[in-house]
Formats: C-alpha cells, structure tokens, sequence
C-alpha cells in the first residue's frame, strides 16, 4: 500500500484529491451509483485510496485542505488502523461487503443499515448482536390506586453509545469511535454542544428533525 487517508478527512471529505489523483483510485465518487452495492459518497465518512491501484506519486497530499493522506511510513501511529480501513472500501478495484463491514466501529451499524446499500446491510445485519430482549413483568391489581409512580428518565441516544464504548465524560474527546458516530449522526439526534464545539462539528439547520 502507498497513499493513505486518515481520520482528518471525516466530515471534511472535499474531494480535492479526487481530482487530483492521476489513476483515479480514491473513492467513492460524488454523484455515482455502484453497481456492486459498495456505500455511496453520501453513505460513507470518508474518502479511501485503493492500495493496489495507487501508483505512489502523492499528488494528492499537497491539495489535501485538512493534510489526511499520508504515505504509508508517515502515517501517524494513532491513525494506524486507517491503513485497514482504507484496504476494506475497495482494493484493485474489487468491493466486498464482508471486508467493508468487517473494519466499521460497532457504533455506526444503525446507520448501515439504513444504507441504500443491500449488500452492506445484509453484511451487518449478520454480523449485529441480538437484542436482549426480556418479557415484562406486570403487578396484579388495580394500578390506579395510590401514588403515580415516576416515570424513569430515559438515557439519550448519545449516552447509550458513550456507555457502551464505556466512556466517562472526561475520555469524550479522545474517543475516535465516539467522534465518528457523532459526525455521523449530527444531524439525527442529540449531542451535547460542547462536544460539537470541541471538535468543530457542525450541525445542518435544515435537518431539524433532531429528537
Ligand atoms: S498517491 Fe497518487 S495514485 Fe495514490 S491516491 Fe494519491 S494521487 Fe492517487
Ligand atoms: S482526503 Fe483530503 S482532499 Fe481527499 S476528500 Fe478527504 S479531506 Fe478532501
């Protein structure tokens, strides 16, 4: 492998080295359809540089605005497994869902499924835990005596996911994980203003549909 593309492109993704790659070996494309059910530009995070294809020149470094692509002896120890990540979108141009979903954060599966990517959501589908799901119990009697029980007070979807990556809220912002499920689900749900300030993420005022 040569050329790759590391975490500073997510959510950046301006595509400059797309144009700028001379064997045209960086994907997705903006605005294609894959005929192999491989993520679209719109599905994905990032942009990913096929290790086979690239043929080492580095024209895409220069015009990168957020310097993310990185040859393979100068990428920086801590984006080490974007090496991987890179590898798994496509590799001689050859796309396979079980390689792609394979180096995905368990985190960003809700979203994969809901891809118009069958072959991707078949993929986590498969691979997803199963849900724990227990029978509720229920006291006999006339439940509308006494006091009205309070009612619990639910977790937001963004404390159910940094408590499943067993995250306290001083380790937010070091989380790569965390950060790549809030980029991605920004303009989906609720995340506490200081992150998005933290990490410069902006949210679309035109998806208010944020519960
Ligand atoms: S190093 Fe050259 S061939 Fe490889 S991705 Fe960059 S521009 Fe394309
Ligand atoms: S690697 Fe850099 S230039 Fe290429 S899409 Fe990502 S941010 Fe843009």
């Amino acid at each position: 492998m040569a050329y790759v593309i590391a975490e500073p492109c997510i959510g950046t993704k301006d595509t400059a080295c797309v144009d700028a790659c001379p064997v045209d070996c960086i994907h997705p494309k903006k605005d294609t359809t894959y005929d192999d059910g491989r993520p679209k530009f719109e599905d994905v995070p990032q942009l990913y540089i096929d290790p086979v294809e690239c043929i080492d020149c580095g024209a895409c470094v220069p015009v990168c605005p957020v310097s993310a692509i990185f040859a393979l002896d100068d990428l920086p120890e801590k984006w080490k497994q974007f090496t991987d990540l890179n590898e798994s979108y496509v590799k001689a141009g050859k796309f396979t869902p079980e390689e792609f979903g394979k180096h995905q954060p368990k985190s960003s599966w809700p979203l994969f499924l809901e891809m118009r990517c069958p072959a991707a959501r078949s993929v986590m589908t498969r691979m997803s835990n199963p849900v724990d799901i227990r029978p509720a119990s229920r006291k006999r009697g006339n439940n509308q005596r006494g006091p009205v029980p309070r009612l619990p007070v639910l977790p937001t979807k963004f404390e159910e996911v940094a408590r499943n990556l067993h995250l306290t809220k001083e380790m937010y912002t070091s989380s790569h994980e965390l950060r790549l499920w809030c980029i991605e689900n920004r303009n989906r749900v609720y995340i506490p203003e200081w992150l998005l300030g933290e990490w410069r993420i902006t949210v679309e005022p035109t998806n208010s549909d944020v519960t």
